[in-house]
């Protein structure tokens, strides 16, 4: 099984330590110019039955300039060739503008997106339910993990659920 995988989300909710671990607990084999079309591929997660390469999409935010408008198209465009996409949230804060534009622009593709509800360490279990309940029909998604990328809760299901679903 293989696949490419997209981790999207606003800035510092945790994608490139979730990155950092997935990657670093398995072998990460990559050259700096290794690149998809449009999108820089961060590490590919080996395991015996299943390959995942992971792409960092760092152009899908609001943008501030004609430029970022145009990074967002073309960052955009490229969620479409992937298989699936990662959504991340930060469990401690509110759903805001920057987590609507985002999800907004996920609408209209065709790849089943995950909701990582990340820094889960940080919150009470009790207050983790506000939070499901803002994003539970943002989207039609395809599972949600609540997740610690820092600590590493959750990860290896998560993982397992993509590997399955591949
Ligand atoms: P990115 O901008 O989405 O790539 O976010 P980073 O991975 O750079 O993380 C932003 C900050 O959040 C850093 O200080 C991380 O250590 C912290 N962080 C990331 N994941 C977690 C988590 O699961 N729990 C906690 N407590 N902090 C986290
Ligand atoms: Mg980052």
């Amino acid at each position: 099984k293989s696949g490419f995988v997209a981790i999207v989300g606003r800035p510092n909710v945790g994608k490139s330590t979730f990155l950092n671990r997935v990657i670093g607990q398995k072998i990460a084999i990559m050259s700096d110019t290794a690149q998809t079309t449009r999108n820089k591929i961060q590490g590919i997660y080996t395991t015996d039955e299943a390959q995942i390469v992971f792409i960092d999409t760092p152009g899908v935010h609001k943008p501030k300039s004609k430029l970022g408008d145009y990074m967002v198209q073309s960052a955009m465009s490229a969620l479409n060739e992937v298989d699936a996409v990662l959504f991340m949230i930060n469990a401690a804060e509110k759903r805001g503008a920057g987590d609507n534009f985002i999800i907004d622009r996920l609408k209209g593709i065709k790849a089943p997106v995950y909701l990582l509800i990340n820094k889960i360490d940080q919150v009470k279990p009790d207050d983790m339910l506000p939070i499901m309940e803002q994003y539970k029909t943002a989207l039609p998604w395809k599972a949600v993990y609540p997740i610690s990328a820092l600590e590493g809760n959750n990860v290896d299901e998560l993982l397992s659920g993509l590997i399955d679903a591949m």
